[in-house]
This record gives C-alpha cells, structure tokens and sequence, in this order.
C-alpha cells in the first residue's frame, strides 16, 4: 500500500495492488475506487482494461464514477425524495432535481479505511466506510465492507457486507468503465455483449424509470444471443444506459453477462446476486475527456455493467426491495472473470 494523492484536507488517499496469475488490479481509499485492472494481453505484455484518474482531484471534480463504489443508492431517486415506514425523506437532488448515485453524500467521495490481507491462492483488500444515521437525511447508520479479492485465472470478486441501525433502503454497485481493446482511447462499439436478461426497464427523459417493464424480444435491447454494441446502437435514443432485470434470482451468484474484444481476444464475463444490471455505454463521455497519464477518452469508450437493484424502487412497490433491517448482516457478490486467448 503506499500513498496515491491527499485529499484538499491533507489527508492521504492509499492505492494498493492485488497481483495474482499475471492481472493486476489497483484500489483506491478514495470511493473504494477500482483505478486500474491489468490484464496479460495475447501480445505478451498487460493491458489496463478500465478508465481512470491518476489524481485525487480529478476524481472529485468529476461525475464520471470512474471505477468508483456507489452508495447509498446506485442510480436515479425520482424528485431525490421517498418514503419508508411512512415518513417522507429528501436527499440531495443532484441531477435534474433527482438523485444519482446519492449526490453529495454518496459513498464514493468518502475515503474508505483500507486494509490488505494475503491468502495462499488469493490477495485481498477491505475497505470500510460508515454513513451516520441522518447523513443527508437517509434514516439508519450503516457500515459498509467492501472485500476486492483476485483470485485464480483473472477473477475479480466484489463481496459488499452491510449492516444498519435502522431499517433503511441500500443499493450498492461498482462504477468500472470497462474498454477491452487494449486502448483506453478507443470506442468500445465493436465489441460483442451478451446478457441474461429478457426485459429492461423504461425510462423518461431525465432516465427515470417510468414503472413499465419491456420485453426485450424484438428490440435492440435483446442481447439474450451476442451481438456487437454497434449493430443496433443507433436504434437506441441515446445509446445503452438501461437496466435489464435477470431472472431466476436468489442468493447464488449467476452468470450473467458477457463481453468480447474479438482484436485483443479479451473477454470477460460478469458474475453476481444482484437481480439487475445497468448497462451504460459512457454516452455522456465528452470526447477528449482526460484520464490516467493524459489519454484522451471518448464518447462510448467504455461499457459499464454496474450489478445492482432496479433505479428508483423505493418509489416502486412492485420492484424488488432493496430494504435492510438491523439486526442482519447482508451479502452481495459481482464477480468481472477476464481472460485472454
Ligand atoms: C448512469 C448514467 C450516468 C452515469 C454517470 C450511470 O450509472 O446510468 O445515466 O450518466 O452513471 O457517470
């Protein structure tokens, strides 16, 4: 572990490494930030497969996400308001009077407490992060744990562990920007995505969903079989920043997505608990976007696959909750498998 950059308070923000079978991946303390995962390419020499800063500051002056953990609640809150046990709660309202990704009190511009341990077959870390009860007026303290271990064969495993006070909502996801053609300023269009998921989602116009659940059958949003980002892209309004529900969710972790660079023959695949997924192709990413050692990043340079509960469902009764009660400690698993031809 050594120090990454210093928070504008002075205090210091840690990167470590988790190193296993040739991939590499890099944490933040900052936003249990995933900032770089290195994989061995065919070429022989490792590929950075994520986008990223190289600086604190960038980080916090930007609302990209960047590999960044999201709580309390990943995604949009219509209006940033909601109600539990019949009292009304306003958040931050930070993105066209609604809530992404918890505004201002959002987990990732918290600096998690990190701590590395070592196993036989595994290298591993444990970030922690504690939201006091009332913090932006969500009820219940909660604690967070995040355990990030790369395990055998380029298997990046996420193990959220949460606990509270006070029954509350929690909707926790990793914020990667994946790009694996082993050049971060490249688009991510050609690659081929697959995914377990028969229906998404509607939205309006400020991405809020409007409750109605859509078939996938006979849409671009149908990747049920593999298809190339690029093949129906443009019959989407504005790219892919949906949520598909999976199906045949309990508590074991699924296979559940894949995607495929078919010129590096890098692939990986996504594993989780979660019962959906938001897809995001960076479709707000300004071309020319600056990131780790000055490379330019580009609209639809990267895909994210953040493993999570649906948008906006505490003002959705009929979505699945995502409420926890004290007295439980509750589990989450993602797992980004990667490999390489
Ligand atoms: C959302 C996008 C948003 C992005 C912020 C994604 O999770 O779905 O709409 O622009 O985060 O970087």
């Amino acid at each position: 572990m050594r120090v990454f950059d210093k928070l504008p308070n002075g205090e210091d923000v840690y990167i470590s490494t988790l190193s296993n079978d040739g991939f590499e991946v890099d944490v933040l303390s900052l936003g249990a930030t995933i900032n770089a995962i290195r994989v061995p390419s065919k070429k022989g020499s490792s590929v950075d497969v994520v986008l990223g800063y190289d600086t604190v500051n960038e980080y916090l002056n930007n609302t990209t996400y960047f590999g960044m953990t999201i709580g309390r609640f990943a995604n949009r809150i219509d209006k940033a308001f909601f109600n539990l046990d019949g009292k009304k709660y306003q958040i931050d309202a930070n993105e066209n009077g609604n809530s992404l990704h918890s505004g201002k009190a959002g987990f990732c511009w918290k600096n998690w407490k990190i701590e590395e341990f070592e196993g036989k077959d595994f290298h591993s870390l444990k970030l922690t992060v504690t939201s006091p009860d009332g913090e932006d007026n969500w009820p219940g303290a909660v604690e967070v744990i995040c355990y990030y271990t790369l395990k055998d064969k380029g298997q990046l495993e996420i193990r959220y562990e949460a606990k509270t006070d006070k029954r509350t909502y929690l909707n926790l996801t990793n914020h990667s920007y994946f790009n694996l053609t082993g050049n971060l300023s490249k688009k991510i269009l050609s690659e081929r995505l697959q995914l377990d998921s028969s229906s998404y989602l509607e939205v309006g116009d400020t991405l809020i969903p409007t409750g109605k659940i859509i078939d996938v059958d006979g849409t671009p949003f149908d990747f049920r079989n593999i298809h190339a980002i690029n093949e129906r892209i443009d019959d989407t309004e504005n790219g892919y920043d949906h949520c598909f529900i999976f199906e045949r969710v309990d508590e074991s972790l699924k296979k559940r997505a894949e995607i495929i660079d078919d010129d590096s023959e890098i692939k990986m695949e996504v594993l989780t608990t979660m019962p959906a997924i938001q897809i995001y192709t960076a479709n707000f990413m300004e071309n020319g976007h600056k990131g780790k050692g000055g490379v330019e990043y580009t609209k639809n340079g990267a895909i994210c696959f953040e493993t999570q509960y649906y948008p906006d469902s505490p003002n959705h009764e009929e979505f699945p909750s995502c409420i926890i009660e004290p007295g439980r400690t509750y589990e989450y698993k993602t797992v980004y498998k990667f490999s390489s031809k």
